[in-house]
């Protein structure tokens, strides 16, 4: 197995590493997250360096990418202190580029070229979380148009993005098979009878993530998405590729935690030596590199794996959950071994530990990643 990066991929990393520290300093990142600002001169200069068309087809103005070197992206911006937002729209907008119409790909690209969020993932609803199927929002035909009726939860990027995705229900679904009755739809945020109220989370602060109440919204035919009733089906396209996305952000953000907890291990005196010294803090710091490189083991196989054509239905939600739990358990041993210190503002790691937990939640739940896998692990038993 050959573990090393190509010549393109270092130079890639080399020039990403570049761009993060002279854009991405923590001092710019710590007001962002105190003042609850999305990080628009980080993420121009993202897009000014190319990185918000890496990965995308260049039939559409991109750089094509593999997966690899997306991860080690993600995993680069992340290791810098960047926030887990700020890459992976190529991967995101990849049901866009499958299934929308002309217009909506212009539409989705005009965004991405401008550094934007092209769109709001609108899946879960209050009653409808990990249980997709209990979707409420109804569309509805009358008088030559379709209308759009419900409420949608915890919609990220809802008070920026220009449009969103909005998985909706036949309000006369007669199909026998529910699932069918799904499509998707095209909904621009500015339509009158779309109302966003942003959630007070306890983190994740550059990003806002609102209640958006959908008031019979009135669209037309060339705004669904796709085939009718292949919602469901469109949607899950993309679930595996972003679920390594977030595993390959949570190593970045581990690897982040663990050099800071590191460096402050070999500075910090107590008792007339570091604090480093005592095997207390060792037998933390060599775990904390075990999961790490478990960590990077899974992402990077899974993500070989993807680039060549091997199913990873198992592979990518078993590095979500490992990736998820372990990020989480380096950042507190991170903030442990900084004391005091470690569970202020002034120090990043406390926004590692509150940013990461996230993800044990959103991009589907741990129980959810363990459902997925466990039920395909058993499928080769039987
Ligand atoms: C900050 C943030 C941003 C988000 N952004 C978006 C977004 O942009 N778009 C979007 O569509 N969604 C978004 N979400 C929603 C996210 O996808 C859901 O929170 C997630 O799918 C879980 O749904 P839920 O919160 O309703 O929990 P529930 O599904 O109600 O689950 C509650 C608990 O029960 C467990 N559980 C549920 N079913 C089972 C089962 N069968 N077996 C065992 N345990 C089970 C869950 O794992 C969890 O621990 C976001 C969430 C957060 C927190």
């Amino acid at each position: 197995m050959d573990f090393r990066l190509t010549e393109e991929q270092e130079l890639l990393l080399e020039s990403l590493r570049e761009l993060m520290r002279r854009d991405c300093p923590e001092t710019y990142m710590k007001e962002c997250y105190e003042n609850h600002e999305y990080p628009q001169r980080f993420i121009d200069a993202l897009t000014a360096g190319g990185f918000g068309l890496l990965g995308v087809p260049e039939e559409y103005g991109g750089t094509p990418a593999d997966t690899v070197t997306m991860m080690l992206v993600m995993e680069e911006i992340t290791k810098n202190g960047g926030p887990h937002f700020s890459f992976g729209q190529p991967l995101s907008i990849k049901d866009m580029l499958e299934f929308g119409s002309p217009e909506q790909i212009e539409q989705t690209m005009t965004a991405v070229k401008a550094g934007q969020a092209a769109f709001v993932l609108g899946f879960t609803e209050p009653q409808a979380g990990s249980d997709s199927g209990a979707i409420a929002t109804t569309f509805q035909r009358r008088n030559g148009k379709v209308y759009i009726n419900g409420h949608k939860s915890f919609m990220s990027n809802a008070l920026r993005a220009p449009y969103m995705l909005c998985l909706a229900r036949d309000a006369d679904e007669t199909a026998a098979d529910k699932r069918q009755a799904f499509s998707m739809w095209w909904l621009p945020m500015q339509k009158p009878g779309v109302k966003a109220e942003p959630l007070k989370k306890i983190g994740w602060h550059m990003l806002d993530t609102c209640e958006v109440y959908l008031d019979d919204v009135e669209l037309t035919e060339k705004d669904l998405v796709g085939k009718e009733g292949d919602g469901f089906r469109q949607a899950m396209i993309n679930f595996e590729a972003e679920r390594l996305l977030i595993a390959a952000g949570l190593l970045g953000s581990a690897e982040c935690a663990f050099e800071d907890a590191a460096r402050y291990a070999c500075q910090r005196v107590q008792f007339g030596r570091p604090i480093g010294d005592n095997q207390l803090i060792q037998l933390k710091i060599t775990q904390m590199k075990i999961k790490i490189e478990n960590m990077r083991n899974m992402v990077y196989k899974c993500a070989w794996e993807i680039d060549n054509k091997i199913p990873v239905r198992i592979s990518s939600a078993l590095a979500k959950l490992y990736c998820a739990q372990a990020a989480m358990e380096v950042a507190d041993d991170a903030l442990q071994i900084m004391g005091g210190i470690g569970y202020t503002v002034d120090c990043r790691v406390s926004r590692l530990w509150l940013d990461t937990r996230v993800h044990r939640i959103g991009g589907g739940t741990d129980e959810v990643m363990i459902h997925v896998a466990g039920r395909a692990i058993l499928k080769n038993y039987r």
